[in-house]
């Protein structure tokens, strides 16, 4: 094990028992004439089935140069893949999912395309994308176009686990929470987003287990989105956002509330059951709890960043083959 490799491909994995076997016989299959070295890893999630059992299997199959890293409980995953891009040596990353959806045989062509197009993240697009409509389709596309908005970084699919980075790049990025489902968005904040691009890859429905995800999954991934925008938007100050909606709205409420204290104290007027009064009154309190937020926004974008000492998993063990090279 000596040369440098090309290419790792990692594979987070969550209770795939009867997708695990066949996804490394695709992957050898789709990679039997790529020609350059590169590498398998499996990142298993805490699989509470057969998974890992059936992982290790293929470990006896010398013609891929596999490892397996299994982590001590299920950390999600965003984690496992940030495991497993932690693990990799390759020159070039490509992940992709577990449960045989996305088709390693994309793979080839996208190393050649992100070479050709001298790219730093090559993102399939899932042309003919086989899940629900209005849970899947629909949130992502609206995902999509706001992302695009925002980062400049027009994509069809953001959310296409297939993708092809420069190692040297993925390797700066601290993947965090569910945020794995925008990691163009974190990329285009290291790279000029002329060197993002996609390919439209095969997508096939899934065919053993289930997702891992269900309907609260929908919500999920709007909390995400929100917080990918917010952060892209205002990565460096949040409390200022939140604070200075908090400080106009304690402004106006001053301004009520000392209009009414007049009318009232100084002119005599009765003002009992006036609406200003309400509004002036709600005003101030959401002052305070808006100029409250902006804090914690501003604690929440430090522990974001990645100033807090919790790792993002924890493996208990790595498993390799002794596959010579390919
Ligand atoms: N996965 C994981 N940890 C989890 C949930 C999912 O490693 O906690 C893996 C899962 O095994 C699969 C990939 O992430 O390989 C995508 O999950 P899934 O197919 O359930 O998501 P979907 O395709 O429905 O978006
Ligand atoms: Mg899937």
């Amino acid at each position: 094990m000596t040369d440098a490799i090309e290419l790792s491909v990692v594979v987070p994995i969550y209770n795939e028992e009867e997708s695990v076997g066949p996804l490394v016989v695709r992957i050898r299959e789709a990679m039997a004439n790529f020609g350059r070295s590169w590498e398998l890893i499996l990142v298993d999630d805490g699989s509470t089935d057969a998974t890992l059992a059936n992982a290790r299997k293929e470990l006896a199959d010398s013609s891929v140069r596999l490892r397996i890293v299994e982590l001590q409980r299920n950390f999600g995953q965003t984690a496992a893949m940030q495991a497993g891009i932690d693990t990799a040596t390759g020159r070039l990353i490509a992940t992709l999912d577990g449960d045989l959806q996305n088709d390693p045989r994309d793979i080839p062509a996208m190393v050649e395309a992100i070479e050709a197009r001298e790219l730093d993240l090559l993102v399939g697009w899932r042309k003919n994308r086989q899940d629900g409509l209005f849970l899947r389709k629909i949130p992502s596309w609206c995902a999509n176009y706001l992302i695009g908005k925002i980062t400049g970084v027009k994509l069809h699919d953001y959310g296409c686990s297939l993708k092809i980075y420069q190692a040297s790049i993925i390797k700066q990025v601290k993947l965090m929470g569910e945020m794995h489902r925008f990691i163009p968005a974190w990329v285009a904040g290291v790279v000029p987003s002329s060197r993002i691009g996609e390919m439209p890859v095969t997508h096939h429905a899934r065919q053993h287990g289930t997702s891992k995800y269900g309907i609260s999954r929908t919500f999920r991934v709007i909390l995400d989105l929100l917080s990918v925008l917010f952060f892209m938007r205002y990565k460096a100050r949040p409390g200022h956002f939140f604070g200075s909606i908090g400080l106009a709205a304690g402004a106006l409420s001053t301004i009520i509330l000392l209009y009414l204290f007049v009318d009232k104290f100084l002119l005599g007027n009765d003002i009992g059951g006036r609406p200003m009064l309400i509004v002036g009154v709600m005003l101030f309190l959401s002052s305070v709890q808006l100029i409250t937020t902006g804090i914690l926004a501003e604690m929440m974008a430090r522990i974001y960043s990645g100033e807090n000492d919790t790792p993002p998993y924890i493996v208990r063990k790595v498993f390799s083959g002794d596959a010579p090279n390919t």
